[in-house]
């Protein structure tokens, strides 16, 4: 038997989405994203790039991968209006897909923006980002694009123990790990480690040096 099914009185009008890809620290987010990019760009069509001013380990305006690829970016501070940045420039050369970096760093007001510019001029929005912050707290960019984005994909880490890696721990130089402090610290000596919920609830990041066993 066959069906035949008529999509002539509804023709498929494939909308752009907004995608966030989410995941602890160090799951490869900025190889992701760079990868997107290079795709694109080897098809003809022009992405654009945005990176958080704050985040300057690739330095001011460079995506960095810890692989060694990186890439120009629009450096962007909360206050700024991206979808206004992304209209001037779509004015100018047609942008085929917008990719964000360190998009926990978004405003609520920011997202709004992205989805606007998905369902407006019809440009998918790919952001890449943490989920959470060191005390298990969403970002604000991350809660704003859990509700908002179409489509939510997981870039998945694992733990020093092998289970999968979702929360992220702030530690001291000696792998202790740190629950007080503002959620964005800056240039200071914590670091960071990807562990499963259970390592993160007992502060184990697995590189804390043993104290020396007593003779
Ligand atoms: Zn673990």
């Amino acid at each position: 038997m066959r069906i035949v099914v008529d999509f002539g009185s509804c023709p498929p009008h494939r909308m752009a989405k907004v995608y966030f890809y989410y995941s602890a620290m160090n799951a490869g987010k900025s190889t992701v994203l760079l990868q997107s990019a290079y795709n694109y760009r080897e098809r003809g069509m022009v992405p654009l790039l945005f990176t958080p001013a704050i985040d300057t380990r690739g330095g001011p305006g460079r995506i960095a991968s810890r692989i060694g690829l990186s890439a120009e970016a629009i450096a962007f501070n909360r206050q700024d209006d991206l979808q206004a940045a992304i209209r001037h420039h779509h004015a100018r050369q047609r942008i085929a897909c917008v990719l964000v970096d360190e998009a926990q760093f978004l405003s609520r007001d920011q997202v709004q923006q992205l989805t606007d510019i998905a369902d407006q001029l019809d440009i998918p929005v790919l952001c890449y980002g943490l989920r959470t912050d060191f005390q298990g707290n969403l970002f604000e960019g991350s809660a704003s694009l859990l509700a908002w984005a179409d489509d939510l994909n997981e870039i998945k880490t694992i733990c020093h123990c092998g289970r999968k890696a979702t929360m992220v721990l702030r530690t001291d130089q000696h792998g202790r790990a740190l629950r007080e402090g503002a959620q964005i610290e800056i240039g200071g000596n914590e670091r960071y480690v990807s562990v499963c919920r259970r390592h993160f609830k007992e502060g184990a990041s697995g590189e804390a040096t043993p104290a020396p066993a007593p003779l």
